[in-house]
């Protein structure tokens, strides 16, 4: 490859996230990859040959990542247009029956999803981890800008429907990415199945867990209303093995059965007590935060500072709009950022970029502005009188989707 001669991106402000905001800094870089991260006029005596294109009144940082979004449900926004108060089994049974109404495939569903992943890119998102049981997710892979993941959902609680399973996942091609839906709606050996086999493979294994605060109870006891949800649907049928200690929920399962480390990611973790906090930091475990997703459901709050305490720095994602009303992850951080305010900006914007980025795998890629990684970074408007990083940081992160990022094209 013929080296392109090097250039440099600057600003008032260079985020890197890796390290402190940098006021009246630059990004050096070639061939669309980061060569050096500094002060500008240090920047420029060490490669006084380079070109600069100056963005006043910006900061440039990397570019986002969702690590959770379902796009082949996005025909199903009219769902979460409206506010919702029911609960979160009532919600289910309208998703299911609004799908069967308008389709889960066809025509709708995938212009639909065509259009969230390419608002979601145009809003500074490079890297989409997509869950989904139809084949809209991996044809948008193929056309995506960034690097989507498209994950293949598994699920079925009855023992009756684990052949099925194995069988399909037995002829799953290996670069095929799979996940499991839930532990109240999914096999624990199907679990089992699933992550060892993207374990094998070196692929990351997405799951929801500890999403509605039932969940614990069906995991703790064996009852309650996702029981009574799965009965219902017909697909009950006893043998699911409930905690024996009566204590912990979700991730403690998880753990038991071995599911737990650091290419596991744990979708939504709400309901996760101390200990099961410990559990995942001591796994290496990941966790992606939905806020948004979270307060159109009336899920509850996620431990974000616990989670921070002990050492994991969540991901962020959307989820999708039959969940919530609107799919950005500006807005994500917004909202969490609103509902934890003992928890540091930087820190908020450091799960919307590199949390995200290590949650998918990515990390040596992506997620940070440093030496050796894609140069692929935003130019974010920040007004003049913004003079501190703390303000900077702040301003990232509470003036949500209205902040016109840009990407800025090598
Ligand atoms: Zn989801």
């Amino acid at each position: 490859m013929t080296a392109e001669p090097l250039r440099i991106h600057a600003a008032p402000w260079v985020v890197p996230v890796c390290g402190p905001i940098i006021a009246n800094g630059g990004v050096a870089f070639r061939n669309g990859m980061i060569v050096a991260v500094d002060l500008l006029p240090r920047l420029q005596q060490r490669y006084p040959l380079a070109s600069v294109v100056n963005h006043p009144a910006a900061a440039l940082t990397p570019a986002l990542v969702n690590s959770h979004v379902h796009l082949e449900l996005s025909h199903l926004a009219i769902l979460a247009a409206t506010p919702f108060a029911g609960s979160f089994t009532d919600w289910i049974t309208r998703l299911l029956q609004l799908r069967d109404t308008l389709g889960a495939a066809g025509g709708p569903a995938e212009q639909a999803a065509l259009r969230v992943a390419g608002q979601l890119y145009a809003s500074g998102v490079s890297v989409l981890a997509d869950i989904g049981n139809t084949l809209i997710g991996s044809n948008l892979a193929d056309t995506f800008p960034g690097t989507l993941f498209p994950f293949k959902e598994y699920l079925g609680l009855a023992e009756r429907t684990l052949a099925k399973n194995f069988t399909r996942l037995q002829s799953e091609p290996d670069h095929a990415l799979c996940s499991g839906h839930a532990p109240y709606s999914t096999h624990a050996r199907l679990l089992q199945q699933l992550k060892s086999r993207a374990a094998t493979l070196g692929h990351v294994f997405p799951i929801h867990t500890a999403e509605p605060v039932a969940e614990n109870e069906m995991i703790r006891h064996g009852r309650g209303e996702m029981v009574e949800f799965v009965k219902a649907r017909g697909f009950w049928d006893d043998s699911f093995q409930p905690l024996t200690n009566g204590s912990g929920g979700s991730i403690r399962y998880l753990h038991q059965l071995g599911l737990l480390d650091a290419r596991t990611l744990c979708i939504h973790a709400i309901h996760v007590d101390r200990e099961e906090i410990r559990i995942l930091a001591g796994q290496g475990a990941k966790v992606c935060l939905c806020p948004g997703s979270n307060q159109y459901l009336g899920t509850g709050k996620a431990p974000v500072a616990q989670y921070l305490e002990h050492g994991i720095l969540p991901a962020l994602g959307t989820d999708s709009l039959a969940s919530n009303p609107e799919l950005s992850i500006w807005r994500e951080m917004q909202l969490l950022a609103a509902a934890h305010i003992e928890v540091d900006p930087a820190l908020v914007f450091a799960m919307a970029t590199r949390g995200g980025a290590e949650a998918l795998g990515v990390g040596d890629r992506l997620g940070t502005l440093e030496p050796g990684k894609e140069a692929d970074l935003l130019r974010v408007p920040v007004p003049m009188h913004k003079t501190t990083p703390a303000q900077v940081y702040n301003h990232l992160v509470t003036t949500g989707s209205a902040l016109a990022a840009q990407r800025l094209q090598d």
